[in-house]
């Protein structure tokens, strides 16, 4: 009942577009990190983005780094499935690598803001399952970002400011978690994910079993008592 795929996958289920929002520093990196690590059915979408690379980053592994002139020309041969402009960069989703995995019947986990998963949904409402992440406080927050230290100060009050305008946006996610206690927070990301991965629309064999199953119990309901 398992259709065998290239690769050697068994696309038994629909894929999960997994998607991750989280104000930067929130926890979403070290979250998405251990889900990958942990989960072989799930992989990272690699994002493209006109950022500067961090020195902790490895292009291609972490996004695809690009410059403006690429990601126009991506944009206009319509090979980006959303995109937005964040902090002064923009970042975007290539089509291709989504398309195939979804057919194959993988998962894909997507750290993407706010205006990304509200494309998403546009394009996909049906295969995208959201969760945003909150800090428990502003102040662990601002730790947090600190602690990287891997952006200057302007940087970090910038990713503050924008933390503004993201939290406003909870309600258009499906799930929310605070990641007060890592340990718990990643148990909870797991427990949605295992969860969706068993939703009936993801699932279209059954149809063809139910079938098996209703057949074999007319069978025995023929027999006589
Ligand atoms: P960072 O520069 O810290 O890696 O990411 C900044 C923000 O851009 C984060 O909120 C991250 O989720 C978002 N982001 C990363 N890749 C994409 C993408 O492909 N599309 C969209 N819409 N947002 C992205």
């Amino acid at each position: 009942m398992k259709a065998q795929q290239a690769g050697g996958h068994t696309a038994d289920r629909r894929g999960v577009m997994f998607v991750i929002s989280s104000p930067s520093g929130a926890g979403k990196s070290v979250l998405s990190r251990l889900l990958l690590q942990a989960d072989p059915e799930i992989r990272l979408s690699v994002s493209v983005t006109t950022r500067p690379r961090r020195p902790s980053e490895v292009d291609g592994v972490h996004y695809h780094f690009i410059d403006v002139a690429t990601f126009n020309q991506m944009k206009d041969r319509g090979d980006l499935l959303e995109w937005a402009e964040v902090h002064g960069n923009f970042y975007a989703t290539p089509r291709g690598p989504v398309e195939l995995a979804l057919a194959e019947g993988r998962d894909i986990l997507f750290d993407i803001d706010v205006q990304g998963t509200l494309q998403l949904y546009q394009r996909m409402r049906s295969d995208v399952v959201s969760v945003f992440i909150l800090p428990p406080s502003i102040a662990e927050l601002e730790r947090r970002l600190k602690r990287r230290a891997e952006d200057e100060e302007r940087v970090i009050r910038r990713r503050l400011k924008t933390a503004e305008s993201e939290i406003a946006h909870w309600n258009d996610y499906d799930y929310v978690l605070v990641n007060e206690d890592l340990e718990r927070c990643y148990g909870e990301l797991k427990q949605i994910l295992n969860t969706e991965r068993l939703k009936r629309h993801r699932q279209p064999q059954l149809q063809s079993e139910i079938s098996v199953l209703l057949r074999d119990l007319s069978v025995v309901l023929a027999r006589p008592e």
